[in-house]
């Protein structure tokens, strides 16, 4: 059998279970991951599951191959991803792995890793790979414990999180995992909880558990508005992400949350630094100046947010795909249950209602994100030459992630995607002839970089 170089992607490992991502295979990667560790002088493992029906086995395999390296592992079951997280600080070794496909259909599965706080990227993930194709391993024997945390995580959410008053709200889980405590979470802080599909069940059978999709948000937009709840929240498949409804059905991207986190932060922390990816309106940064916050624009990708995140100090992050990171009064790691439960908290300290506060948020005429499709590889190239060709006169150039120009009127974003051979593209403005204008700029930098491609715009 060859091996399957192709599930060693660039911000987690995922591979269809029983093809590309065997039992045997995520043994050998406990067995780098627990070398690897013992390189870093880290000898103790947390590991955790989400609701997928391939997730246990996974996991004993998993579990058996750092055993085998010496290192211990603390096995806290079925959870969702920031649960993880949560543990592997509260048992403060910084090192963990979460067996969870995220939003991915069924027969998928993967791995969430972090050793001695870094998550697992890039080159990083490439280096575990390598040690299993020099079977660079060491061997020993550790101890396997079994602990529960949903409570514990639980009760720290609802001990960290006041609301001055009860809220209606209603919670889409989509049958991932974050159904495994998302109602006692909200209940727990005060909330008038309607569920939808808090039922764990890997086989998704409702809508998939992507919030960042429109069309997985039309059970909770419809919810929303018949019991007539102050808003609605959707968690993606292991509940790392968070999308937002409000009252009216429209539906708040995570770049229009952050404008209220930010301004909810700032007041608490007057100055605070907060990152955004380059996916995010210019309106966020804006902003988050205008309320006398230092506004930092970052690379996409939750492990590239969460270095910046931990080399800064900054008190909060987001990115457009709604991985939300809190790190005023939380650990500074994605937690869509924890980011809904803030929401919850700052719209009931609000004099107005949820359906003011959210009708009240700027907002611009924007597209979803563009995808072009290349050949494995190529899309990198193109880019290059493109930043090579660009010259925008009256625009601020950024080059930290592909290529964003920010005029006065709005922006228009370029930038080659970690995980396939797509180039990404987004626009925004203030009116329909500036998004015109900006769109039409971009098309001739496209065209007269490279003829014959065919433009999503
Ligand atoms: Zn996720």
């Amino acid at each position: 059998m060859s091996f399957p170089h192709e599930i060693f992607k660039a911000y987690d490992i995922r591979g269809i279970v029983d093809h590309s991502l065997t039992n045997d295979m995520v043994e050998l990667i406990g067995c780098a991951l627990g070398a690897e560790a013992l390189s870093q002088g880290v000898n103790t493992f947390v590991i955790g599951r989400d609701g997928r029906l391939s997730g246990v086995s996974l996991g004993e395999s998993l579990a058996k191959g750092i055993l085998s390296s010496g290192c211990d592992v603390i096995d806290i079951g079925q959870v969702p991803t920031p649960t993880l997280y949560f543990a592997t600080k509260e048992f403060q070794t910084g090192t963990g792995v979460q067996v969870t496909g995220s939003h991915n259909p069924p027969e998928y599965n993967g791995l969430k890793m972090m050793i001695n706080g870094t998550t697992l990227s890039g080159e990083l993930i490439q280096k575990i790979k390598q040690r299993i194709l020099d079977q660079d391993f060491v061997q020993g024997s550790g101890t396997l414990e079994k602990r529960e945390m949903l409570s514990a995580y639980r009760d720290k959410v609802v001990s960290d999180v006041k609301l001055k008053r009860p809220l209606k709200v209603v919670i889409d889980c989509g049958n991932g995992v974050g159904g495994a405590v998302a109602t006692e979470l909200f209940r727990g802080i005060g909330c008038d909880v309607t569920e939808l599909f808090c039922e764990v069940d890997g086989n998704f059978p409702n809508h998939h558990p992507d919030p960042s999709q429109l069309e997985n948000l039309q059970d909770l937009i419809a919810e929303v508005q018949k019991t007539g709840a102050e808003f609605g929240m959707a968690f993606d498949g292991d509940a790392d992400r968070l999308g937002v409804v409000a009252p009216d059905g429209s539906v708040i991207w995570p770049d229009r949350q952050m404008l209220l986190f930010s301004r909810s932060i700032l007041e608490a922390t007057p100055g605070a630094e907060i990152i955004f990816d380059v996916k995010c309106s210019q309106i966020l940064p804006a902003d988050i100046e205008a309320h006398g916050g230092k506004a930092t624009m970052w690379k996409t990708g939750h492990s590239f947010i969460k270095a910046k995140l931990r080399e800064s100090g900054a008190a909060l992050a987001g990115e457009m795909s709604g991985h939300i990171f809190f790190n005023d009064r939380w650990g500074g790691f994605d937690d869509g249950l924890y980011a809904g439960a803030r929401l919850c908290e700052l719209i009931a300290a609000n004099d107005q209602s949820a359906s003011d506060v959210f009708g009240a948020l700027p907002n611009t005429i924007n597209t979803p994100e563009l995808r072009l499709e290349m050949a494995e590889g190529e899309h990198y190239a193109l880019m290059e030459e493109l930043n090579q060709n660009a010259h925008f006169e009256n625009g601020a150039v950024s080059k930290i992630d592909g290529l964003r120009v920010d005029f006065d009127d709005g922006f228009g974003l370029i930038r080659p995607s970690n995980t396939t051979p797509t180039l990404i593209m987004r626009f925004e403005s203030h009116t329909e002839e500036g998004l015109q204008r900006i769109q039409g700029q971009f098309r001739d930098l496209l065209i007269s970089t490279r003829s014959g491609l065919e433009l999503p715009f």
